[in-house]
């Protein structure tokens, strides 16, 4: 989806040092994205003091409410999207010819690299929408690789005991994702039944982050339920997981800390304040090309916001 605040704030980003294992629990922002019916949703990446994890640099959830997705082709560059919907269907378009139903379960990638343009609309109207919106932040090297899409309707199962792993991106254990990913990265949606309390194996050298997204979940002894981001920092080779009376469903994040420093403003990953300002030049008619054509929409699309009266820099991280 768009990133449709009305005057986006300047998102920079800045590489990480290392921060060992840590808890640390970051609160979700609430984030109307307009409309009749329009959803509203809860942003837990980037936050201030902690801009990324891994190459995450985006994380909203919508829903679960009854809603409406109507969201006008935008463009995006330097990043892939995840959608990940929990509840109800979206019908995805884009300017590389794709027009898919993204339903749950299923992984949708799209790779923006130099410039992508799509479109996401709910199925129905008023239905139940529930999900995950995530970015993955190219790095400098594949940030202007040729925009794709690609859909895998089954991924990789990592089980133990009462967890089951759906592997999105990356690999957790012996569970590999088929999905093309730019950096050492992971994403996988835990599934834990009732009153399991298990180990999830990890990289020491990766950064973790997990969100619950339904039920409650005790991680590394904190417990999590629906709402902020348990940051869990780097060094760490298992996770400890537990539910009680009640199953939970949860996304595990992480990767090796991203090194580039980023700038994020509106719907662009970019590196610095002349390449974002390209980038939208370029959305609102320098040139049209880079960002293609979504068919069916007649022409209607998302205008881009005004850039803010200041440069755009990168920010250290705390
Ligand atoms: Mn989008």
């Amino acid at each position: 989806m768009s990133n449709l605040d009305a005057r986006p704030v300047v998102t920079p980003c800045h590489a990480v040092g290392e921060h060992g294992a840590v808890t640390e629990l970051l609160p979700a922002r609430t984030v109307p994205l307009g409309g009749v019916r329009g959803i509203h949703v809860e942003r837990v990446l980037p936050q201030r003091a902690l801009p990324t994890v891994g190459a995450w640099c985006f994380l909203d959830q919508f829903g679960p409410e009854p809603a409406d997705m109507r969201v006008l082709p935008h463009p995006h560059i330097g990043l892939q999207t995840v959608t990940w919907p929990v509840a109800g269907e979206i019908r995805h378009r884009d300017s590389v010819g794709s027009d898919v139903l993204v339903r749950p379960g299923q992984l949708n990638l799209m790779t923006a690299g130099r410039g992508v343009a799509h479109s996401e609309f709910s199925i129905g109207e008023g239905t139940i929408l529930h999900g995950l919106q995530l970015w993955v932040a190219l790095p400098a090297d594949s940030a202007g690789v040729a925009p794709a899409f690609e859909q895998h309707m089954t991924l990789p199962r990592y089980e133990q005991g009462g967890l089951r792993a759906t592997v999105l991106l990356g690999a957790l254990g012996d569970a590999v994702s088929p999905a093309t990913v730019y950096s050492p990265i992971v994403g996988a949606e835990l599934s834990v039944a009732p009153g399991a309390i298990e180990n999830v194996p990890l990289r020491a050298d990766f950064e973790y982050a997990v969100l619950v997204v339904e039920g409650e979940l005790r991680v590394a002894d904190v417990p999590l339920e629906s709402g902020p981001l348990l940051y869990l920092g780097t060094g760490r080779e298992e996770l400890p997981i537990a539910t009680a009376g009640t199953g939970a469903r949860a996304m595990l994040l992480g990767g090796e800390p991203f090194a580039d420093e980023l700038v994020m403003w509106w719907n662009f990953v970019g590196r610095s304040h002349d390449e974002i300002a390209a980038a939208r030049a370029d959305w609102e008619g320098a040139d049209p090309a880079r960002f293609g054509t979504v068919p069916g929409h007649g022409g209607a699309r998302i205008p881009a916001p005004e850039l803010p009266g200041v440069r755009l820099t990168p920010r250290r991280r705390r």
